[in-house]
């Protein structure tokens, strides 16, 4: 199939790879060139403008930051003419609001529309083991099936456009809740001088554990949250965009609220472009050093 991505991030260039490697022809575009440039060498063509991209495709999909990314890049007054007969696969976390505004624009430049964020980061999009939750018509999500599959092993069509919008939101919520409940208890424990060994044991034995914990444990012990994953930027967009859905339905929010605020405070911190896992950082400012090499000798036995 031929396929234009458009956005060659930390998510779009591990996506547009896998599509290579199932013999895919694609065709990559990036605000930024350099960081499309490096996929010419898996037999990606790079295309200097989104309408170049796009006019050699007959899917696009769109991995940018947000809806006002989407909407500069795929419908600027360039773009809107070649959009005719395309599909456009949007995979960022968008609000369910701003992925049906987009649907209806696309019918309108005379295009189907699907809508297919992800749960997973890089390692899991670059092993094909994203969880993919598409929003649309069934026809469409079954055209897109060949490309979806390049991703995830079982792409679900969760419902209407906007139902797979809401589902991704309601799964980043957990990640901002979840991280920053795990870090708040994890600096109480260090500071009491509790062993994190004792803590992580009886924690994975119990009914309260989550993966992530121990995922997101050694960068919280190293204070290191370069290369990240998943920025805390996009942590606090997505964060943002639960609440704007939230509040629609009234719902009580001062719990996400406040992680918003520690959100908040990282960013102002210098945090944005660090791993989401910088929450830490931000609850404990002065972590106990001695504890630290304890309990990473204690995680390597
Ligand atoms: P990223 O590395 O920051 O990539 C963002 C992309 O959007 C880059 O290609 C960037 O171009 C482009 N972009 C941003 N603003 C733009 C604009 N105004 N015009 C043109 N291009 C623009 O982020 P990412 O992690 O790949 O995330 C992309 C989306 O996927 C986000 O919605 C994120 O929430 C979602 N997501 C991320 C993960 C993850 O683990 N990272 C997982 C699931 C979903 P430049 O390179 O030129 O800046």
């Amino acid at each position: 199939m031929r396929v234009a991505v458009l956005g060659t991030g930390l998510m779009g260039a591990p996506l547009a790879m896998r599509l290579l490697e199932a013999d895919h022809e694609v065709w990559v575009w990036n605000r930024n060139p350099e960081r499309a440039e490096p996929l010419r060498a898996g037999g990606a063509e790079v295309a200097a403008t989104p309408v170049e991209a796009i006019a050699e495709a007959e899917f696009v999909i769109t991995m940018l930051s947000d809806a006002r990314a989407i909407v500069e890049v795929a419908f600027g007054k360039q773009v809107r003419g070649v959009l005719r007969d395309r599909t456009l696969i949007q995979m960022a976390t968008i609000d369910p609001q701003e992925s049906r505004e987009l649907a209806a624009a696309m019918q309108e430049a005379g295009g189907d529309y699907l809508e297919a964020p992800v749960l997973g980061s890089i390692p899991e999009a670059t092993r094909g083991e994203l969880i993919v939750m598409a929003g649309g018509e069934e026809a469409v999500f079954r055209r897109c099936l060949p490309l979806l599959r390049c991703f995830g092993p079982e792409p679900r069509l969760i419902g209407e456009v906007g139902k797979g919008a809401a589902l991704k939101l309601a799964m980043n919520q957990l990640i901002a809740g979840l991280t920053a409940s795990f870090s708040l208890s994890l600096a109480l424990v260090r500071h009491e001088g509790v062993s994190v060994d004792d803590f992580m044991t009886l924690l994975r034995g119990s009914a309260l554990y989550a993966p992530t914990f121990d995922k997101k444990l050694p960068r919280m012990l190293e204070g290191d949250f370069e290369r990240p994953n998943f920025p805390l930027k996009h942590l606090d967009k997505d964060t943002k965009l639960f609440i704007r859905a939230a509040e629609r339905h009234a719902l009580a929010l001062s719990g996400i609220k406040g992680v918003e605020q520690l959100l908040e405070r990282g960013l102002l911190e210098g945090l944005a472009n660090r791993d989401y896992s910088a929450l830490y950082a931000v609850i404990d400012r002065s972590p106990p050093q001695a504890e630290d090499r304890d309990a990473r000798e204690a995680d390597a036995d």
